[in-house]
């Protein structure tokens, strides 16, 4: 065996971003034992902290002779050699420290070393308790399966990858959905190959999976996005369901990453196959199917769209939310019917009450947000460029604009008042759970007449009896979100409220809708295509990438200062060459303070990534959080 005399370590204490690796001396004794992905005993600045091995190596340079020793080796080995690859890219892709992402990545270390106890043997054989039929399509790629695909299919797949004897990770959404996924998957397999991971599992439980996993004692992992991080030793293919869902993406802290991507490298890395399922796929990943993802499509049947038009359709008065012909439906349904509304971002929106004309920025193409204080004004989200609402609509000349889309409180109101006798309910994000579970329940039960609720009922209430109608109530607010994504949201927010039910009712200013037609014309891909068309010409992802930078401070005028300095910086870092990252900013976020610290965004668009970057990322102070691709720019 070769003999390597030094390591390098990632220490697992907050650094600075810039330093992330020391070598150290391997003590002779532990010579023969150390390998990379170990977690290692070292000496660290007067104290021994925890590191991880990333490198062994014969040489250390000049510098060799005062390098401190490791102290011992903790665990036999806790990374998957693909998972050191996994440590720099996701790093560098979300620009965080080494130690930052691989604390985020291993499960916290039990005080007791369960791994002497366990003694973890790869079981070799193949179990299958139920089988079934093979996929109909080659499912030897990438792909992307989207449209309406039978429920059985990720089963198909698993099975297939089974009987080569590999291990599959399974990636879902949400916890409640992984609880009723394990139940079916352990129809067809053992349950002792079964591993699931989400954001509730104990300390001590994860690190014992994450052992079995490493050792391939563990061959179906299901879980949420952090399941992405599990140390494969052998995959084959991982799967994720409902891939455009914003679960995937972690939002709320570091590293802010997109589950869905980190897939994709991990498959580069370990040479898996990727299945993405979606009813409706998010712009970016359908993108992939014009370079190497596979793609298939599964029409649906039998929908009819009726498109309802809220500037001739008469109201009766006092009712100010639901048409005449919305409430025909409502009135003749002898079952059950679901008003969806959209609720997100709404109340930012500006209209004309007439025409229904919105103010969009030339620059950026997103509809101006409206800002009351200080003063009066509608302003682009990303350049920040303003406009003072004229006093007259420049379509119809009319003088008076509609600021907001109703919420759920006040339409559901208006229904109960006109039907008294209905059994109504309203499913939102603000339902408390326990609320929630009742009304999924009843629904089934058929107990609830009409259920009135926002987008957070796709992961709730599964398709599964047919109901009279599905009303879409205000898609043009929907369709003009200010942020670049909201056509793509409004979109999957119709395929999948269209989901429920044959008959769907759209309540609309606009009733030439090119996004309502290629669904009812099963014509998925004209309409991924006219968005990518849109998405290229004003620079957006997936032509390019966007990077947030967001600036907080408890003084306002602080977070103020320093993001102006760091805008200046960057403005000039790219002053010859600004054809390949654009910048916007300071900005103020709709969302002022957060958490009781102000905050000030500067926006990257990166439509090339080169040194240029780099420059820009350190002008960027350690304290500031950055988000790549965020789920939202305001
Ligand atoms: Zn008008
Ligand atoms: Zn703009």
């Amino acid at each position: 065996m070769e003999n390597f005399q030094y390591a390098e370590v990632i220490p697992l204490v907050k650094l600075p971003k810039s330093l992330g690796i020391f070598d150290y001396k391997i003590p002779a004794g532990l010579i023969d034992e150390i390998q990379i992905g170990q977690l290692v005993e070292i000496p660290f600045r007067k104290k021994n902290i925890f590191g991880i091995i990333i490198k062994l190596k014969k040489d250390a340079g000049i510098t060799h002779k005062n390098l401190k020793e490791i102290v011992s080796i903790k665990n036999k080995k806790i990374l998957a050699p693909y998972q050191i690859d996994l440590i720099f890219w996701l790093a560098d892709n979300y620009f965080q420290s080494l130690a930052l992402i691989v604390k985020s990545l291993i499960p916290p270390i039990p005080k007791k070393n369960y791994f002497n106890k366990f003694d973890v043997k790869s079981s070799s054989g193949i179990t299958i308790k139920k089988n079934i039929q093979k996929a109909l399509f080659d499912i030897s790629g990438n792909t992307l399966i989207y449209g309406d695909y039978p429920k059985t299919l990720p089963i198909q797949i698993i099975n297939a990858y089974r009987k080569k004897n590999q291990q599959i990770l399974y990636l879902l959404p949400e916890t409640n959905i992984v609880r009723k996924k394990v139940k079916i998957i352990e129809k067809y397999f053992n349950s002792s190959e079964i591993g699931v991971i989400t954001g509730t599992i104990s300390k001590t439980k994860n690190y014992i999976l994450w052992e079995k996993i490493l050792h391939k004692e563990i061959k179906i992992i299901i879980g949420t996005r952090r399941a992405i991080f599990a140390p494969f030793s052998d995959l084959g293919a991982i799967l994720i369901e409902d891939e455009d869902d914003q679960s995937y993406k972690q939002w709320d802290q570091n590293p802010r990453y997109n589950a869905r991507e980190v897939a994709i490298k991990i498959s580069e890395l370990t040479h898996s196959n990727l299945f993405l399922f979606s009813r409706a796929p998010s712009v970016t990943t359908y993108s992939k199917t014009l370079k190497n993802f596979n793609k298939k499509f599964y029409p649906w049947y039998g929908k009819q769209f009726e498109m309802v038009d809220i500037k001739n359709e008469p109201k009766s008065f006092p009712y100010r939310y639901i048409s005449n012909r919305v409430n025909e439906v409502l009135e003749q349904s002898q079952g059950q019917c679901i008003v969806m509304i959209n609720r997100k971002g709404s109340s930012r929106l500006v209209l004309c009450k007439s025409c229904g004309y919105i103010f969009r920025c030339p620059a950026c193409n997103l509809p101006y947000a409206y800002y009351a204080t200080p003063q009066e004004v509608l302003r682009c989200t990303i350049c920040a460029k303003t406009l003072q609402l004229p006093e007259k609509c420049p379509e119809c000349e009319n003088i008076e604009y509609k600021f907001q889309g109703a919420g759920t409180k006040k339409i559901a109101e208006e229904i109960q008042t006109r039907y008294p006798k209905y059994a109504l309910e309203i499913l939102d994000g603000d339902t408390p759970m326990k609320k929630k579970k009742e009304i999924i329940a009843d629904f089934k039960n058929k107990k609830i007449k009409i259920l009135i609720a926002t987008q957070s009922i796709f992961n709730d209430i599964q398709v599964e009896h047919p109901i009279d109608a599905v009303i879409i109530l205000s898609t043009d607010i929907l369709f003009n979100i200010p942020e670049y994504t909201s056509e793509e949201r409004a979109w999957q927010f119709i395929i999948k409220s269209s989901m429920y039910a044959n008959t769907i009712i759209i309540q609309t200013n606009n009733t030439d809708n090119f996004a309502v037609s290629c669904i009812a014309k099963n014509d998925f891909d004209a309409w991924y295509m006219s968005e990518l068309k849109k998405r290229k010409l004003f620079h957006y992802p997936p032509f390019s990438k966007i990077i947030k930078i967001i600036f907080q401070n408890k003084n306002k005028k602080n977070a103020e200062t320093d993001a102006s300095l760091v805008a200046k910086k960057i403005k000039e870092i790219i002053k010859f060459d600004n054809l390949s990252i654009e910048v916007f900013g300071p900005i103020d976020p709709y969302a002022i303070i957060t958490r009781k610290y102000y905050r000030v965004h500067i926006i990257l668009k990166i439509l090339k990534n080169n040194e240029l970057l780099q420059n820009i990322m350190q002008t960027v102070p350690e304290s500031c959080l950055i988000d790549v691709d965020p789920v939202s720019l305001l």
